[in-house]
Order: structure tokens, then sequence, then C-alpha cells
């Protein structure tokens, strides 16, 4: 099996290297990741300026954009051959409900899926490296779960939330659907040293829609989560009065 790794806390970051330890053994694994933290890149791609690749010195290609540019260069130019399995993170900080939209992780995966190739996006839910190694056994764990049936065929893509915990490898994993946040909170106003406003952009928001079933309802009963993803963004449940409207305003 050929396996691509990529991530959007930047190639020094510890998740990405417990993630390529974690897949020791499953055959050969490729590093491409960003030479910054790219997280909340989203899909972005950079195309105002050529990228460059440098290798460290443990083989990895190190890539001066973002996530999405990592594993659409490795695809369409690095790599030998297209690989099996794209895997992104470990992410430090979870990535569910409407976060995967802004996401660096799931932007690294999604850049595979929408080549046709089975993607993963692993994230830990809480922030830290506290129990990295347990987060990166339980990716492993996901990974050979899904090979020991046979890699269903792709494209698809799963986004993979694991608890900061110890035992993180023992717990329940759950299928989930995305859950929503509110708005997210204002932004942050500053002076800087020479009197001139500025903005950080603020927290998230909290939670909205996360009962039964969704990610942050997995999570916070201390489950795996796991949510297949789609890409398609079009508002099915609203095509039809959309279409509706639009002819009367026409007649
Ligand atoms: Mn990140």
């Amino acid at each position: 099996m050929h396996i691509l790794i990529a991530n959007d806390d930047g190639y020094l970051a510890p998740g990405i290297a417990a993630l390529v330890a974690a897949c020791d053994g499953l055959g050969t694994i490729d590093v491409v990741a960003p030479e910054q933290n790219a997280s909340g890149t989203s899909n972005a791609l950079t195309l105002g300026r050529p990228l460059s690749v440098f290798e460290n010195p443990a083989g990895w290609r190190v890539v001066n954009g973002t996530p999405s540019d990592c594993v659409h260069v490795a695809l369409t130019g690095l790599l030998p051959k297209r690989p099996d399995l794209v895997l992104s993170g470990i992410n430090n900080g979870a990535n569910m409900g409407d976060d995967t939209l802004y996401s660096g992780t799931v932007a690294a995966a999604m850049e595979g899926y929408l080549f046709g190739i089975p993607s993963i996006a692993f994230s830990l839910v809480d922030k830290g490296w506290a129990h990295l190694d347990a987060a990166a056994r339980t990716a492993r764990a996901v990974i050979d779960d899904l090979l020991g049936g046979g890699l269903p065929d792709g494209p698809w893509l799963l986004n993979v939330n694991i608890p900061n915990r110890a035992d993180a490898p023992t717990l329940a994993r759950h299928v989930t659907r995305l859950g929503r946040r509110h708005a997210s909170e204002p932004v942050i106003r500053q002076d800087s040293p020479r009197g001139d406003p500025l903005y950080w952009i603020g927290p998230a928001g909290d939670a909205k829609e996360a009962g039964e079933g969704t990610d942050f309802f997995a999570a916070a009963q201390g489950k795996v989560s796991i949510t297949p993803l789609q890409v398609d963004l079009t508002d099915h449940a609203r095509l039809g009065s959309w279409a509706g409207r639009l002819a009367r305003s026409r007649s």
C-alpha cells in the first residue's frame, strides 16, 4: 500500500510525526506537509506565486504553501504513482461541525478525495499533545479496521475526531453527522503600538446543534467521532422553491 500523509499544523508539528509513526508497517509512506502552520486555511490553493519544496532529513517533502497545495502538488507532480490512501493530521484541536469548512486538516484530506482517493482527516478533540500517542494508536486502529474488510472503493472522505485521553484506543467509535455551531464570537480589537487598530478573529461559537448523532455529541460522550463527508454544497431541499420563485419573478 502507498499512503500520502499531510497536515495543516506544519511539518514540525508533533501530530504529523505521531501519525507517520503510527502507520509504520502499512507500506510506502510519503509525507508532504506545509512549512508553516496553515490552520484555518480551508481549501486554499496558492495561485499567485510558485511553490518551493525541500526535503527534510527524514525524506519528507516540505512545501511553502497550504495543506491543499501539499496534497495537490504531491498528487500531480511529486509522487511517482497515485497513493491508495491520503491521511491528514493529527490536528492540534477538534474539527467538528462548521469548523470543517475552515479546517486545513480536513481540506488536505478533501484534496485527496477530490482526486478520487480514499482520504481520512484526524484531529484531537482537545488542544495540546498530552495523549498524542494514544490518539495515534487510535488512528492506526481506525485504519486497520478499514483495511481489515478491504479498503472500501473510493472516493470517500472520513473526518475523525479523537478525544485527547490516554484510553483513546479503547473508546467506542461512533459514526456521526456534523453538528452546527452558533456564529463566531465578535472580533477582538486592539491598538497596535503605533496606535492603529488591529483585529483578531474571535473564537468559534458554541455548539448549536449538538444532539445525539452529531460529532459534538459523540465527542462530549468521550467517543471517537467518525463523520463521512462529501463536497456537494447544493441546498437540495430548497432547489424546488428557488426554481419556483425565480420562474415567478420572470413571469
Ligand atoms: Mn491545525
